[in-house]
């Protein structure tokens, strides 16, 4: 790591939303780490909810979690996939938060019975929430992506207080802003009309923006680069291109391309050196490489409309695809359309099928019709945290003859629970909830698929649920053909399980998706992809 003091970027975004923020501070926390300089990147969300984990998938998208147990907002997996490494608590603030702890404050008398204001006390909150994510580990630099667009009254308070940082910070802040600069087929033009406006306004509130990234259909000429220039009031050569991509990851490679990285190290008078890319370039190559086969992953879940709510799980099967040469269909098939009568024929295109984790009652029977057919078919199954449930359930009612088997998330008796909440692992769950979440050990039973996936007999892996396989019907299990690979080492909660006479049958509590990276897949996902690689030319060959 250089030694330099600490930077800090802000990223915020103007005219819509949904322009790729997020991607943006991804890419350039890749391109700064080729660039040596050491990097963390935080969200600051601007809604009330204290936090993501509460939110609706259909409206938010999947809840990343990280090491520590935090639940967040999905922007942060693309942080960790794409500067690979691990961030915390303190890389996701939103409002909710902020004021929670202002109010806190204020209830234990730390303000002396002064008022209490949005300035100076939530936006010092917040340049608080700025400083201690570089106090531990002091970073080169911090980038802080600001949720929502300018001109919403929410994001205000944030707004301020990044003026005031800067203020206070003067040489080491920089500002980029992500517009949209729409381009009119009739008049056959592109209009920047829209980012002057977004920038009149951020100037308003008192911040020039140092670096404009306008997002585009396609390329535009240095002329409209000089004009936005011009009335910006920002270096022509700081006004970087963002073309819709085909793929998320080629984000790096455009954004080096035009300069970001360059026009921030030049901007803030830091040494730069001519970086290498040659592993995104390869990733992407591979993403969609017509001489490799497509294998054909089922995912079976309750949001098959919205991707988003589990992005994890399609970007691991992104890595992994390309880890295996392949490349990846994925067919969504909602679990509640799932019958008796019409399962061979939804399911037949799979080479692979994936339960991934859920909560709730809807679409369960759908899942265990699912669980049955990759079991009895020997279809590659892979089950995470709800999907290991569905798969014990299935397998106590057809295998161990447990008509009514169940978790006891979905029937409230004591009776024929073989997914249960365990009061005597209350005391061995993190702090005050009543979920397993974050990192926790996994010892790994030797001459297992799951052996075989880390060459390792002790691994760890992010949880983010509540009820357990019980170990009351252990030994039934296991008499009848179901291996238990990976478990606890402290508590002896089942982590992993395998079938016997399956080619890949595997479902683990614990949820994988959350540490694969593109350069280096999960072990899991890698073996799945695998195992329906192979199936996928079986079936070829059978036909
Ligand atoms: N609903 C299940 C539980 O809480 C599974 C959770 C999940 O799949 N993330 O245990």
């Amino acid at each position: 790591m250089k030694k330099h003091k600490n930077h800090y970027i802000f990223i915020t975004g103007g005219v819509i939303s949904s322009l790729g923020k997020g991607i943006i501070a991804a890419s350039l926390g890749s391109l700064l780490k080729k660039q040596e300089y050491s990097v963390t990147i935080q969200k600051f969300d601007p809604y009330l909810n204290i936090d993501p984990g509460t939110m609706n998938p259909y409206q938010h998208g999947e809840v990343f979690v990280t090491e520590d147990g935090t639940e967040t907002d999905l922007d942060l997996g693309h942080y960790e996939r794409f500067i690979d490494q691990n961030l915390s608590k303190k890389n996701n603030v939103t409002s909710g938060m902020i004021f929670w702890d202002v109010l806190n404050n204020e209830r234990n008398g730390k303000y002396l019975g002064k008022t209490v204001q949005i300035i100076p006390h939530i936006t010092n909150e917040i340049k608080n929430k700025i400083s201690q994510t570089l106090s531990e580990d002091n970073f080169n630099f911090i980038i802080t992506e600001i949720g929502g667009t300018v001109g919403d009254i929410e994001s205000l308070p944030f707004l301020e207080a990044i003026r005031q940082f800067q203020y206070q910070n003067k040489t080491t802040c920089i500002h980029i802003h992500l517009t949209l600069l729409p381009f009119i087929k009739t008049s056959n033009e592109f209009k920047t009309k829209p980012t002057q406006h977004s920038v009149k306004e951020l100037r308003e509130i008192g911040i020039q923006p140092d670096i404009i990234i306008c997002r585009c259909e396609k390329p535009f000429t240095q002329e409209i680069k000089s004009k936005i220039a011009l009335f910006c009031d920002v270096k022509e050569k700081n006004i970087i291109a963002a073309i819709d991509a085909k793929s998320i990851y080629s984000l790096p490679l455009y954004m080096h391309k035009e300069g970001l990285d360059t026009a921030i190290l030049d901007t803030l008078n830091l040494p730069k050196k001519k970086i290498s890319l040659q592993d995104w370039e390869y990733f992407n190559s591979q993403l969609e490489n017509k001489n490799n086969t497509t294998i054909t992953i089922g995912i079976v879940g309750k949001y098959t409309n919205y991707s988003d709510s589990y992005i994890s799980i399609v970007e691991s099967l992104k890595h992994s695809s390309v880890h295996n040469n392949c490349n990846l269909k994925i067919l969504w098939i909602d679990s509640e359309k799932i019958t008796e009568k019409n399962i061979t024929k939804l399911l037949a295109p799979c080479n692979g099928i994936l339960i991934p984790g859920g909560f709730g009652e809807r679409g369960i029977e759908g899942k265990v019709l699912t669980a049955k057919y990759a079991r009895e078919q020997k279809i590659p199954f892979f089950g995470i945290c709800l999907g290991l449930q569905i798969a014990i359930i299935e397998f106590a009612r057809n295998i161990l003859h447990i008509k009514n088997a169940n978790s006891k998330e979905f029937n409230k008796t004591e009776k024929d629970n073989v997914i249960t909440f365990l009061p005597e692992q209350k005391n061995l769950l993190k702090k005050g909830a009543s979920m397993r979440l974050g990192a926790y050990t996994c010892q790994i039973k030797k001459d297992s698929l799951l052996f075989k996936a880390y060459q390792s007999t002790i691994i760890s892996e992010r949880h983010r649920h509540r009820y357990e396989f019980n170990n009351h019907y252990k030994t039934q299990f296991e008499d009848n053909g179901l291996i238990i690979s990976g478990k606890n080492p402290n508590s002896q909660l089942v982590e992993v399980i395998e079938l016997k006479n399956h080619p890949w049958f595997l479902a683990c509590q614990f949820h994988p998706e959350f540490k694969s990276r593109p350069q280096k897949g999960s072990p899991l996902f890698n073996q799945f992809t695998q195992a329906a690689k192979t199936n996928r030319n079986e079936q070829k060959n059978r036909k």
